[in-house]
């Protein structure tokens, strides 16, 4: 049995650090309004999309005890009993998994943004994830949620620009330089003190029991007042805003979907964030051409149906580039495919069209 470090031994809790990433770079002529909308969109994943987790059992110091693998599987399946549209599937190779998850008890809990786990962890021996304290406590069910909220997109909730918490600066750096979490400062000012842009975030109203919310003991926020003298501490579990706000990206895919045919023409009419499929029954094995027209910026992404899940196929972001996002790929006669087109911005609601050709 491996000897995890406890969370609650003194009372001060061990908090999650994300990993810091360098900002995706838009073009110059891309206005202050589009480019919000981008970031807000840009870490989540296309719904539907399968994800693949499995857990990394070399070297040996990242390895995990069957409780606590357990313990992650439990908090997927409470992602996914939301009714969510994403699918997690473990697999045991980790050159098939988006995210790796490792148990070393001396890296802390972190994760991965969304995207972010395809875009900068490419390396398939690289965790997207570790945790490192016991998670079959209260607290550690939290941690378990708390990693897949970031692993599905979602960003630290006190650093919610609408959250307008006033920090005691000086009393955050020295207690988080302390022990248990030992950060260096600049990790404290990543995670804690760095306001997440307005036009990062949703634009959400401050949810403080959130669960990608820290706990904070009292003096550590001078606004608002009341934590001055009592801690911030939020209900365990997800609250009703995590739900509504997963389901808002995520919404459960249960409708059948619109047939995407040759020399069709279809208008789109969705608010940003939101997203549209369709399927593609191609009659003729030969390369095809899909492509958004309009003053839209879309990530488009192309999946292989194969044995009742789909696989990726092609994708194409042209987000905060050029407008129009463009796939060509080769399809095969007989096959099923499905195209997901998720709108970051439009400059007006349809405006914008799809066709395949
Ligand atoms: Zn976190």
């Amino acid at each position: 049995m491996q000897n995890h470090p406890s969370a609650q031994e003194d009372g001060r809790q061990p908090l999650c650090r994300v990993p810091e990433v360098p900002a995706r770079a838009l073009a110059s002529d891309v206005s202050e309004h589009r480019a919000s909308l981008i970031r807000v969109t840009e870490k989540k994943w296309v719904n539907s999309t399968v994800l693949h987790f499995c857990f990394l059992d070399e070297p040996a110091t990242i390895r995990g005890a069957d409780d606590q693998k357990d313990a992650v599987r439990n908090a997927f399946s409470e992602w996914k009993q939301l009714g969510i549209g994403l699918v997690f599937t473990e697999v045991a190779d980790p050159r098939e998994a988006e995210i790796r998850i490792g148990f070393d008890w001396n890296d802390g809990s972190w994760s991965y943004v969304g995207r972010d786990n395809i875009d900068y962890a490419t390396d398939p021996r690289e965790r997207t994830m570790n945790f490192g304290w016991d998670l079959t406590t209260n607290y550690g069910h939290d941690t378990a949620l708390h990693e897949i909220g970031h692993a599905i997109g979602f960003s630290h909730e006190h650093q919610n620009p609408k959250a307008g918490i006033q920090w005691n600066e000086q009393a955050v750096l020295a207690y988080f330089s302390g022990p248990p979490n030992s950060w260096p400062e600049e990790q404290i000012r990543h995670n804690i003190l760095r306001k997440i842009q307005a036009s990062e975030s949703d634009g959400s109203d401050w949810d403080k029991n959130s669960i990608m919310h820290y706990q904070f003991p009292s003096g550590l926020i001078t606004k608002p007042e009341e934590y001055q003298e009592n801690p911030l501490i939020p209900d365990p579990g997800l609250s009703a805003a995590d739900i509504t706000e997963a389901l808002r990206f995520y919404p459960s895919l249960t409708q059948v979907l619109p047939e995407l045919r040759p020399w069709e023409s279809h208008r789109i009419r969705i608010a940003a964030g939101q997203q549209l499929d369709f399927v593609i029954r191609p009659k003729f094995s030969r390369e095809y051409t899909m492509q958004t027209f309009g003053n839209m910026d879309t990530v488009m992404v192309l999946f292989e149906e194969m044995n009742g899940e789909n696989i990726f196929y092609a994708g194409d972001d042209d987000s905060g580039t050029s407008y129009n996002a463009r796939i060509t790929a080769r399809l095969v006669r007989d096959r099923t495919y499905v195209l997901r087109v998720r709108l970051y911005f439009a400059q007006r609601a349809g405006e914008g069209a799809l066709m395949l050709w």
